[in-house]
């Protein structure tokens, strides 16, 4: 069997159904090719892409120049472990450090494992710098966060759906609300918090958007209580936001920055912290790794996934098309409040929350617009994230638009 078999959407999701793990429960398409803003499913119908594989495919689908990058190197070579010393390492690891303004990298592969990876850092920093007792580290955490799916990051998790039954948990959390400076404050005047973990917004909660200031705030108050802030920019960094990096609107420079997704265009799991030597060297060899972390395919995807980013202006085109997207959908929730109840976001991560009609909720929103040629997802039930790819222009954006106003009317 080959991979080009051909194969019926039924088939396709009937084959899934009997074979493979029942951990998600996806929108009945059956994807088979994409390019740029838009995917092909198995019969041949073209979809606009408002998820980009949340937030992964920022560059768009198949990106003729990381696609190339990806070929030429894979025909080259692709892993040698970190036992040995690779060509591409440290080129990718300075091009990264310079990029994004920090002394160090480290490469991972996963959002998970970056996440895994901030944890493990300032931990070691709490007690190598700040002089934090034995095991006694705290992390802060707030409400309705995601960070991914592991033991010690769902171990921080406030939704029941990731944690029930996954139990026993992993200690050395406080949990606080999101958006809320004052309890910051509060949780930092324990001596033994190492950092505080947080996204700028909050992509899987439903795109929640805090206060202007929130982040600076929150920056401050880590400096004045010498804890390390870790942002996972996992979901919000490469331009999806509208800056490089979401914290860049508050210009706040985190201590642990934490990235995945888009850092590869959605070609190949790349995640990468970066921080300081401070921060950085308290981890010695042996100390933490992965087999496949800053392995040279990764290397070359990333380099070239970062400066598309860079020489298609993607974050200044989610700024302007993420301003179209919303003045439309805040259009519809006026001649349709009984349908829409909200509207926000930033650049181009963006959502609608849907008012359950007759019984039909957001999933059937979604299956209405797949029908019509537009691909999203509801996040927490009532909620539909959109967010196609950066590269989406005015008339395109304006025809999905006006795709998804059809749907909003026949819901
Ligand atoms: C997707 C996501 C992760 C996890 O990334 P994986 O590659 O799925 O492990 C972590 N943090 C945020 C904010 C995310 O959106």
């Amino acid at each position: 069997m080959t991979t080009t078999t051909l194969i019926s959407t039924q088939e396709a999701i009937a084959l899934e159904e009997r074979y493979g793990a029942h951990n998600y429960h996806p929108i009945p398409v059956v994807l088979a090719r994409g390019e740029g803003i838009f995917l092909w499913d198995v019969e041949g119908k073209k979809y606009f892409d408002f998820l980009s594989a949340y937030s992964a495919v920022n560059q768009g689908h198949c990106h003729p120049r990381i696609i190339s990058a990806l070929i030429e190197q894979a025909q080259t070579l692709t892993l040698t472990s970190r036992a040995f010393h690779n060509d591409k390492l440290g080129l990718c690891e300075k091009y990264m450090a310079e990029y994004f303004g920090y002394d160090k990298v480290l490469m991972m592969n996963s959002g998970a494992e970056a996440n895994e990876t901030a944890l493990k850092l300032a931990r070691k920093w709490g007690y190598q710098k700040k002089g934090i007792p034995e095991n006694q580290a705290v992390i802060v955490a707030v409400q309705r966060n995601f960070h991914g799916r592991t033991l010690a990051i769902v171990s921080a998790s406030t939704d029941k759906t990731a944690t029930r039954d996954f139990g026993p948990f992993m200690p050395g959390y406080q949990i606080i609300p999101y958006n809320d400076t004052e309890a910051l404050e509060k949780a930092l005047q324990n001596p033994n918090v190492c950092g505080f973990w947080v996204e700028p917004i909050q992509g899987e909660a439903g795109v929640f958007v805090p206060d202007e200031g929130y982040l600076a705030k929150s920056a401050e108050l880590c400096k004045k209580y010498n804890v390390l802030l870790m942002i996972d920019e996992v979901q919000t960094g490469m331009g999806r936001t509208g800056k490089l990096l979401a914290s860049h609107h508050e210009n706040v420079r985190p201590d642990i920055l934490i990235l995945g997704k888009a850092l590869s265009g959605g070609v190949y799991p790349i995640s990468a912290v970066l921080a300081d030597d401070e921060v950085m060297l308290c981890i010695k060899p042996g100390e933490h790794g992965s087999t496949f972390g800053g392995n040279p395919l990764a290397c070359a995807i990333a380099m070239t996934a970062l400066q598309v980013i860079k020489d298609e202006k993607l974050p200044e085109n989610a700024e302007k098309m993420g301003i179209i997207f919303r003045k439309r959908m805040q259009e519809l929730m006026q001649r349709y409040p009984e349908k829409i109840s909200a509207v926000r976001g930033k650049g181009l991560l963006n959502a609608v929350d849907i008012k359950e009609k007759d019984g039909k909720t957001a999933w059937d929103l979604c299956i209405l617009m797949k029908e019509k040629g537009v691909l999203a997802k509801p996040t927490h039930g009532d909620k539909i994230r959109f967010a196609p790819p950066l590269i989406i222009n005015e008339e395109q954006m304006n025809e999905a638009c006006d795709i998804i106003a059809e749907a909003v009317a026949e819901y």
